[in-house]
């Protein structure tokens, strides 16, 4: 297998490619992707369920599943035949796709997708999405049978990054698909926008979310994003007991998702610039250089 494709060092080559071209790469990517990074996983509740679903090389989608209606939606299906194979298995009525951004590995999927379901609704907070059908932006609401889902406009790690908020119901927790926005103990990478605009998203949009809701990020990064951390807070046992049990998890191939926003305050950085801790590793005082310099710090670690 030609792991060039795959190189994060090679991801920025692959978002400007041409459409057809990013076509030949994806499809070669889904042919040789035998042994999948993460194991599927079901988080069965009682109106909602969400099937994590791994892709690429360490990427993820998400199956949500309105269980009254069987109506679903699916996050970022960059595997549009295990998205299939999905579908049938909990025989739900897939009609929207919720793209977080316009990178390949998140959209890549969609002509395809459109092509497999074809009256299905493509909503994105950018031009650059494939097959896009629904520009969304900042609070817009959107239905999956009984569910509801708003949009948060969270740029940074491209301009027109969208988060999708699920509300909770009854005893279903909340949930948020945060993309390459937030991640298990870590952030993306400010690609297209401002240490500002990730304190905006991280610490004022995603962390006046409920501590009980969900996250359920764009990669399976948390050991490396943890071991960072660790770095930055050595001191920190909320990091540590994250870490030990991530490992644990990635030895069975379980995915490390979800957390909760509860959790990332306790151990991820960069929802955590304003701790004396980590304003101490990064040297600076204000909130906003705290974050560039972590961001800094994090993209040679
Ligand atoms: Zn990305």
């Amino acid at each position: 297998m030609n792991k060039f494709y795959f190189s994060k060092n090679n991801l920025s080559n692959l978002i400007n490619l041409k459409t057809p071209v990013k076509n030949i790469v994806y499809k070669f990517c889904n042919k040789v992707t035998s042994k999948m990074h993460s194991v599927s996983t079901l988080i069965q509740g009682q109106n909602m369920s969400i099937k994590i679903l791994p892709a690429l090389d360490d990427n993820f989608m998400y199956l949500i599943i309105d269980e009254k209606t069987k109506e679903a939606a699916i996050v970022d299906p960059v595997n549009p035949t295990l998205v299939s194979s999905a579908v049938e298995e909990h025989k739900v009525k897939l009609n929207k796709i919720l793209t977080t951004h316009h990178h390949w590995d998140h959209a890549g999927g969609n002509v395809e997708m459109c092509k497999k379901f074809p009256n299905i609704k493509v909503f994105g907070g950018d031009d650059r999405v494939d097959e896009l059908t629904n520009k969304v932006s900042h609070d817009e609401l959107i239905n999956i049978g009984n569910l509801k889902i708003k949009c948060l406009s969270t740029p940074c790690h491209t301009s027109g990054h969208i988060c999708y908020y699920l509300s909770g119901i009854d005893n279903d927790s909340p949930a948020v698909f945060t993309g390459d926005t937030l991640f298990i103990g870590g952030c993306g990478r400010f690609f297209e926008g401002t240490p500002e605009q990730m304190y905006t998203a991280l610490i004022k949009i995603l962390g006046s979310l409920p501590d009980e809701t969900k996250v359920y990020c764009g990669h399976e990064y948390t050991c490396k994003n943890l071991l960072f951390g660790m770095k930055v807070e050595p001191s920190n046992e909320d990091i540590k007991k994250q870490l030990e049990w991530a490992n644990n998890q990635r030895k069975e191939r379980k995915p490390t998702v979800p957390s909760t926003i509860g959790d990332e305050k306790k151990f991820n950085p960069f929802m955590r610039v304003h701790e004396s801790s980590v304003k101490d590793f990064t040297g600076t005082n204000d909130h906003i250089s705290t974050m560039a310099k972590l961001r800094q710090e994090k993209d040679n670690f």
